[in-house]
């Protein structure tokens, strides 16, 4: 009897993965920065996150406790980071699960302190600066520093490891010397007040990774959290046309199965009205194609155009919920049915497809 392994799947390449992450390692310990890897990239896949922890990363960071939670279980000791400022009904498993968390409110603080008590605890802090990126993070710095005092002296069951800050996330601003300057000073401001260093001014996520390039990060920032610019390691090179070539680009691969191939006319026949997700689309008409429809949808990676076949030719034409429509009239190779078409991954789809139960995930 023929065993069939079922489509789709996704290939995780473990050992580039691992090189990307050495890669970036060195680049950063070369200038005295340490790198918590976020794994939420790719739904905190155990054997990536080990990875990070073969690789020598100093933490494992994720927004999402369900993804740092099994971690331990899977083996993994180093310690785990949780880089969404906490909510209040998170804090008992923030305590039970993480080492350290970024913060930036004070009635947070004190249930995180009161329940690392309860647990028996030391939990480490960071708090968040928010230097006009708009999402998380003190805005009134004067607030920062007065709540970081009051962890340093009254809330003894966390420990003030020190500041950070993110950017480039909500307000795309850019992480410049300068701005990241400013973290330092805030960092600086406290430590004068309560009388001992920081470990930690963590200068931000893989839009700050520019700064180590250039050998322009302000002296001081020691941590960077650095996901995409690991695990995907496309945007530094694609939107800021920085060299990262010697960075693997394919540790993703999604390899979706062809379930139909026809000629078939470019626009649809007959009356338009709403699609599968109710928009009223337009269609432009290419005369008669070669189409391939494959065995996954919207449902699975959420952005049909942003799938990246990886043969010559083939293009993304649409999709609904469980099919995806190709056009390879041109393709480098001819499409038959039961072929399997490979996809590069974008951050969208990455997130989507590696949260995808359909989606069976292989490790090479
Ligand atoms: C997502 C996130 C990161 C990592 O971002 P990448 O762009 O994937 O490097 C770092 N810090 C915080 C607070 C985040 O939310």
């Amino acid at each position: 009897m023929v065993k069939y392994s079922r489509n789709p799947k996704l290939v995780v390449d473990l050992s580039k993965l691992r090189n990307n992450i050495s890669r970036i390692q060195r680049m950063c310990h070369d200038k005295g920065v340490e790198v918590a890897g976020v794994i939420k990239g790719c739904t905190g896949i155990p054997e990536c996150a080990e990875q990070f922890e073969y690789a020598g990363c100093s933490f494992i960071a994720s927004s999402r406790l369900e993804q740092l939670e099994p971690l331990k279980a899977h083996g993994i000791q180093n310690p785990l980071m949780m880089i969404r400022i906490p909510s209040l009904t998170e804090v008992p498993d923030v305590i039970r699960i993480t080492d350290i968390s970024l913060n930036s409110e004070p009635e947070v603080l004190e249930a995180l302190n009161k329940e690392a008590g309860r647990q028996d605890r030391n939990h480490k802090v960071i708090l968040m600066a928010d230097l006009g990126d708009l999402r998380e993070g003190f805005w009134d710095k004067d607030e920062m520093v007065e709540t970081a005092l009051r962890v340093e002296y009254e809330m003894h069951n966390l420990t003030l490891a020190g500041v950070g800050t993110n950017l480039g996330c909500y307000g795309a601003i850019a992480p410049t010397p300068e701005k990241l300057q400013e973290l330092v000073d805030i960092a600086e401001r406290i430590e004068s007040e309560i009388g001992r260093e920081l470990e930690f001014i963590s200068g931000g996520a893989t839009s700050s990774l520019p700064r180590i390039i250039e050998d322009n990060l302000p002296p001081r920032v020691n941590m960077l959290r650095v996901g995409e610019g690991i695990l995907l390691a496309k945007d530094l090179q694609d939107l800021w046309g920085y060299d990262m070539s010697y960075m693997h680009k394919d540790v993703f691969t999604l390899r979706a199965e062809v379930i139909e191939v026809k000629d078939k006319p470019t626009h649809p026949v007959g009356e338009i009205m709403f699609d599968a997700f109710g928009n009223k689309p337009s269609y432009e008409d290419r005369g008669i194609r070669k189409r391939a429809l494959i065995g996954l949808g919207k449902v699975d990676y959420a952005f049909p155009e942003d799938l990246i076949p990886r043969m010559k030719g083939i293009s993304v034409i649409g999709a609904s919920s469980d099919h995806t429509i190709l056009d390879v009239e041109d393709a480098e190779c001819e499409v038959h049915v039961g072929d399997i078409i490979e996809f590069d991954l974008s951050y969208s789809t990455m997130v989507y497809v590696t949260n995808s139960n359909n989606i069976e995930k292989v490790f090479i």
